[in-house]
């Protein structure tokens, strides 16, 4: 069966074609560091991770990015409202680069725990800006930018696809614009390339540019980023459904402005949105939950992962306590099964008689536009099928998993324990000391605590706002 995924251009079902013979290029809309992510937010993130999984189920060798946005990304998406960043720094007392380095290690320790692989390649936009520069000057180069009120922006009657992905007319876009809030837009959908004369006088982070010492807008770093790391056309691109009418919208129009129309993406996937008591929920609005408040009230968050499985990544799923107690207990009914098929297939001869139904129909689930729900049911039916003898069960289970993410085989090794909050505590902890090391400018120290994390499989990464850890690859 081919693999098949939902294209929001277009709005169909398409058998996935990469651009490159049993390669994927995926580049999915990373966090916006001001803030824990909420569970909403976590949501995007398993199912970016479900989606490499099952491609390299399916033999494609996966090259995934993912960006860091801690620099441009205003509260309203359409260049409205004040800098996330900027907010978040003055109300906790702490430059933008430190809150960065305190939410990009804490959005890494939820999807660790969440078992949610590390991207091939993680890019923070503040590192990435004159790669930002230079698509902008291709952009204007090509006759798709103005200037007023000092910043420079897009144009998008330039562009006669514009709006293709959300299905925008450009018509109904002029009839029915809102009141511009930006009174130097041309047209209300316009966006920001690069602000210069601030909007905000206590902007932290600025730059030099061709258009004068200032800025990023949001929208950029992605259109930058992914063409530096995947190439002027790649083939998938992934976010929340949020991101269709502006973020995703503006990306491919200044992608494709700047590569003289190559068309960029070929698939979109969008993640419907996780919803509490029927609203969205929010890391702006506040009183959001965060993983950690699960984790507080005894949920396991591979729980919470199971939860998420257990719908379709473009239906939208209501949280509430019971839903998540009900997952806790299904996985908590699916790991006795496992371990009870795991003592059963030590004290047994095996026969070698190989089970390939539920695999397959396994395989085809999440081939199909990724049917988590589908799968867990053969999950499900192959633990509680009895015909089948326990170690080929198990080993199904095993390999299933390797999809899943449950943490099925630490069931069954001892040796090594899932990741906690411990661990993450200890590291952090690590980090202090040699911090502190640092400081009283012993380096002799600081270079063993370094070295000896190192050997644990934790690489350290030194930035302005601070130390980020992560795991080498394959340790
Ligand atoms: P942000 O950090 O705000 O840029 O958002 C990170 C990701 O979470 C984006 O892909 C959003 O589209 C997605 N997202 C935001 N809220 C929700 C939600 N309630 N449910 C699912 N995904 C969400
Ligand atoms: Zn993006």
């Amino acid at each position: 069966m081919p693999f098949t995924l939902f294209n929001t251009m277009g709005r169909k079902t398409e058998i996935f074609q990469p651009r490159q013979a049993g390669k994927a290029g995926f580049y999915g809309c990373g966090p916006t560091v001001y803030n824990y992510a909420h569970i909403g937010n976590l949501r995007a993130y398993v199912v970016h991770d479900i989606l490499v999984r099952s491609l390299r189920r399916a033999g494609y060798e996966v090259n995934h990015v993912m960006n860091i946005t801690d620099v441009g990304h205003l509260s309203g998406d359409n260049d409205e409202g004040d800098d996330k960043m900027v907010r978040s720094a003055g109300e906790r007392g702490k430059s933008v680069l430190e809150i960065a380095a305190l939410y990009t290690n804490a959005f890494f320790s939820d999807t660790d725990r969440l078992n949610i692989l590390r991207p091939t390649v993680v890019c923070r936009a503040t590192e990435h800006i004159a790669d930002m520069i230079a698509l902008i000057q291709r952009i204007a180069d090509n006759g798709y930018t103005y200037s007023a009120g000092g910043n420079l922006y897009f144009d998008i009657t330039k562009d006669s696809a514009y709006g293709e992905l959300a299905l925008l007319r450009l018509d109904d876009l002029k009839a029915g614009a809102r009141t511009a809030v930006d009174e130097h837009k041309r047209n209300p959908h316009d966006f920001v390339l690069w602000f210069t004369k601030s909007k905000f006088e206590n902007q932290a982070l600025v730059w030099d540019s061709p258009w004068g010492r200032g800025y990023p807008g949001w929208h950029i770093e992605c259109s930058a980023m992914s063409i530096k790391y995947l190439g002027e056309q790649f083939d998938i691109h992934a976010g929340g459904i949020d991101h269709i009418p502006i973020h995703h919208t503006n990306e491919i129009a200044q992608s494709e402005a700047a590569t003289g129309k190559k068309p960029w993406v070929r698939y979109w996937l969008h993640n419907e949105f996780l919803v509490l008591d029927k609203e969205k929920m929010s890391k702006s609005a506040g009183g959001f939950l965060t993983l950690q408040k699960l984790v507080d009230k005894g949920y396991d968050p591979l729980d919470y992962r199971y939860f998420l499985l257990g719908g379709h990544y473009r239906s939208q799923l209501q949280f509430s306590w019971d839903s998540l107690e009900g997952a806790k207990n299904a996985r908590k009914s699916l790991t006795d099964k496992i371990r009870a098929l795991h003592e059963k297939s030590l004290s047994q001869q095996p026969t070698g008689v190989e089970e390939k139904t539920y695999l397959s129909n396994f395989n085809k689930a999440l081939e199909d536009d990724l049917n988590t729900p589908r799968a867990l049911a053969q999950l499900w039916g192959l633990v509680r099928d009895s015909s089948i003898e326990p170690q080929t069960a198990l080993a199904t289970v095993l390999d299933m998993d390797e999809a899943l993410g449950l943490g099925l085989r630490s069931l069954l090794d001892r040796k090594k324990p899932p990741e906690d909050e411990a661990f993450t505590r200890e590291i952090e902890g690590i980090i202090a000391e040699r911090a502190a090391a640092k400081k009283a400018k012993d380096f002799a120290q600081a270079d063993s605590l370094r070295q000896n994390l190192k050997e644990r499989g934790i690489l350290l990464e030194d930035g302005p706002g601070g130390t980020i850890w992560r795991r080498i690859a394959g340790a």
